[in-house]
């Protein structure tokens, strides 16, 4: 039987894949339209745009459910079709693999608004939309689900809890730093520090702490994360940087650290100890291949095969 998330990566660093939002623009999304969608309505492009990050070399694959809850879906008057978007979306990751064994990470982003007394929503309502979407992905299949981009421990709790109530084997919660004006150090929007947050997941009962997007967190700032989680808690690390800072060109949004640039600094990265490393915002298949490149060599140089287990317990 397939190992747990959780314990694969403590005896090997995972990969993970890179954006799915930039390569649905590519693919032909609008902006302002619903990603999420295409699960139903374009499954084949969802479908490439995965198979790429399998050929790659990814191990671990976010489901294209980023904006999958319902409060977001009602945004594009989706709302009838939580649970077959959620659905579609474990189904097309888990197809991406073919015959591989790989691990599909059943992805759940923010709802998007702030909660009473700051914004709208009751705590009830995000509360039932997570859980909505958690029991989707985890009976479509998903082997762990990711709670991304949060900012805000409150909504990370209720991410982690609606989780758990679906009875996910596997829960990591991601948080989205921004480095500071002066450059000293990064927090979230919110101000939390990645100590509190890596203590506050562990209490909350996350299998794997980590970070994604955010804004500066090249990889190099990626690797200090990985330090200061690791400072605080025992529980493996992922880290999903973006490919460079966001710049606007021509109205467009465009992230431009080469896979070249941003693999230079991803052996420090694993060296400090990170148990997956992907891309986030910017990054493609190329950016993953290069990175598969530098983990199998790291691999190597540790004596662990690639696909599991230890050289020496193969050769006998
Ligand atoms: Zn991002």
């Amino acid at each position: 039987m397939k190992k747990l998330l959780q314990d694969a990566i403590r005896e090997r660093p995972l990969l993970g894949d890179g954006a799915m939002g930039t390569q649905l623009m590519i693919a032909g999304l609008e902006q302002g339209n619903c990603g999420e969608a295409w699960n139903l309505t374009h499954p084949e492009r969802v479908l490439a745009i995965q198979r790429r990050y399998v050929e790659a070399g990814s191990d671990c694959i976010i489901t294209n459910t980023f904006g999958g809850s319902r409060i977001m879906l009602t945004r594009h008057s989706e709302a009838d079709h939580v649970v077959e978007v959620n659905k579609a979306g474990v189904e097309i990751a888990r197809q991406a693999f073919g015959d591989k064994e790989g691990y599909v990470l059943g992805d759940i982003g923010p709802f998007g608004g702030l909660l009473v007394p700051f914004g709208d929503f009751t705590e009830a309502q995000v509360r039932s939309a997570f859980e909505e979407q958690a029991r989707a992905l985890v009976d479509a299949g998903a082997d762990a689900i990711i709670i991304e981009t949060q900012t805000s421990l409150e909504e990370l709790s209720i991410g982690i809890e609606a989780a758990q109530t679906a009875g996910a084997k596997c829960i990591i919660g991601s948080m989205a730093y921004d480095v500071t004006l002066d450059g000293s150090t990064f927090r979230t929007m919110m101000g939390i520090e990645p100590e509190r947050a890596a203590e506050f997941m562990e209490e909350h009962g996350a299998h794997i702490v980590a970070l994604n997007c955010g804004t500066g967190m090249e990889m190099q700032r990626a690797r200090q994360a990985v330090e200061r989680y690791k400072r605080v808690t025992s529980l493996p690390v992922m880290v999903q940087p973006n490919a460079g800072k966001p710049r606007l060109i021509n109205m467009k949004v465009v992230y431009d650290e080469t896979p070249e640039q941003m693999v230079k600094d991803l052996l420090p990265l694993l060296n400090a100890g990170a148990n997956i490393v992907g891309g986030c915002c910017g990054s493609t298949p190329e950016h993953i291949r290069a990175f598969r490149k530098v983990m199998d060599e790291f691999l190597e140089s540790k004596g662990i095969e690639a696909n599991g287990g230890q050289r020496e317990s193969q050769a006998l």
